[in-house]
């Protein structure tokens, strides 16, 4: 376990006076449009603990954004990373390779769902792991066009952006974006104008029929979702709905992919997240959690469809570093060592729990959703959780800023911005994790 005290500790206001100082200096040099949750500048991390440089101890309920799931300083991740700096820092796979690579494929191929003979490709990041997808199941179908979903987030490179629903900050003032990205409706349950149960089914019927109407499915490539949205808001696509359009997809030639790059390796109490229903994607994109903080995307998937692109056709200068892959086997390691599956369940049962209570006290909770420990409250205006649930972006930010005061880290998300999303680190202590819920308990009286 990490060497960093597991105990939360406030010592000064949060940001204190030297992250203070920082921020000051980032101000003067680092660009203005790279920003930041909490301006508190961090010295140390572990389990459930970010360390910052005025000596206060923050209870994690972010893991970096769904990426610290084994921890911010695992002894695995921490010993095989330190051990192959040590050997090599970079030869580059394309010019000479290295076992780290090949045993990370590996494990994709062990661990993503389907029996079926599988190959990845390794990259930096979970933006580059769409846009090397799109460009593989383009490659193999012949085909140019993809689909994409109403809430969907998948990146903020070019094509990517253009694949990602919401327009600020993501997009706006950044385009034009990539042609030929289509988007369709998602089964978002607690929105769904004719309610939750018809979700499943009538969402996918209307995207498969404007699939079909306006797009034309054998012009489609890839049809690309999160079967947990993130960015989105923690929307879990109504039962049915993921089974329905991957069939769709199946049956038509093209090429179903599951972006679980936040949803991914035990987050949600599963190695992947569309495994809750037996779902088995043709490509699959992986980073944040994959490798303990270490920069490292994949695409896994058929090897019939990862082989279609020429040879030399993927790549890149760092994709796949050996060092972000011996941590990645860390983690990896780390995940089965741990059980981290049934410890993200655990976190599951206990923050459903707790909210469902609070939710019971406060009527501004709309709804609480996810899986495992990717767990979100949706807030909107008190007295309509039965009737309008118009969006609370105010009680959102207003509930993140007190539990920032209190020294627990949690996020906003949601294309309306009123979604309090959790990230704990899988390996948090129930003790941090309770005290982390009763700072949320807490907050609801100031708002
Ligand atoms: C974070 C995220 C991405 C982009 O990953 P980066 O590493 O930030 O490029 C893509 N898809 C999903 C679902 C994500 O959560």
């Amino acid at each position: 376990m990490s060497a960093v005290p597991q105990e939360r500790r406030i010592v000064t206001a949060i940001p204190g006076p030297k992250s203070q100082e920082l921020q000051a200096r980032r101000s003067a040099t680092v660009a203005g449009g790279v920003g930041s949750v909490l301006p508190v500048f961090t010295t140390r991390a572990g389990g459930g603990i970010v360390e910052d440089v005025d000596g206060n101890r923050l209870i994690d309920f972010g893991s970096g954004i769904a990426v610290t799931s084994v921890g911010a300083s695992a002894e695995a991740v921490v010993r095989r990373a330190s051990a192959q700096l040590q050997d090599f820092t970079h030869t580059c796979f394309m010019v000479t390779p290295y076992e780290g690579y090949v045993e990370v494929c590996e494990q994709l191929a062990e661990l993503t769902p389907g029996d079926h003979a599988k190959k990845s490709a390794l990259f930096n990041s979970g933006a580059e792991a769409v846009e090397n997808a799109v460009k593989i199941a383009r490659a193999y179908t012949k085909r140019t066009a993809v689909v994409v979903f109403d809430h969907g987030y998948h990146g903020r490179t070019n094509l990517t952006m253009g694949m990602t629903a919401k327009n600020m900050p993501y997009k706006h003032g950044f385009g034009p974006f990539a042609p030929e990205i289509y988007r369709v409706p998602v089964a978002y349950g607690y929105r769904w104008p004719t309610g939750a149960d018809n979700a499943g089914a009538e969402a996918s019927a209307q995207a498969i029929d404007m699939i079909n109407k306006q797009i034309g499915a054998e012009n489609v490539a890839a049809i690309i979702i999160e079967p947990v949205l993130g960015e989105g808001g923690f929307i879990e696509p109504a039962k049915g709905f993921l089974p329905a359009i991957s069939k769709f997809a199946t049956d038509n030639g093209i090429v179903f992919v599951a972006d679980e790059i936040q949803s991914g390796f035990c987050r949600t109490g599963q190695w992947f997240a569309c495994e809750d229903e037996g779902v088995v994607p043709d490509l699959i994109t992986t980073a944040k959690g994959i490798a303990g903080g270490l920069p490292l995307a994949a695409v896994t998937g058929r090897a019939e469809i990862m082989d279609a692109p020429h040879s030399g056709g993927l790549g890149g200068t760092y994709g796949g570093n050996p060092v972000a892959c011996a941590a990645a086997l860390g983690a990896i390691e780390t995940m089965k060592e741990l059980d981290l599956n049934g410890k993200a369940k655990r976190i599951e049962e206990v923050m459903k729990g707790r909210l469902a209570a609070m939710a019971e006290k406060h009527d501004v909770i709309g709804d609480i959703r996810g899986r495992g420990a990717m767990i979100a409250i949706e807030l909107v205006e008190s007295g309509t959780k039965d009737g309008a649930k118009t969006p609370n972006a105010a009680a959102a930010a207003a509930l993140a800023k007190a539990c920032h005061q209190e020294g627990l880290l949690v996020l906003t998300c949601g294309t309306y911005g009123n979604v309090l999303r959790f990230l704990p680190p899988l390996v948090i202590g129930e003790d941090l994790l309770n005290e982390g819920l009763d700072i949320i308990e807490s907050a609801f009286a100031g708002i």
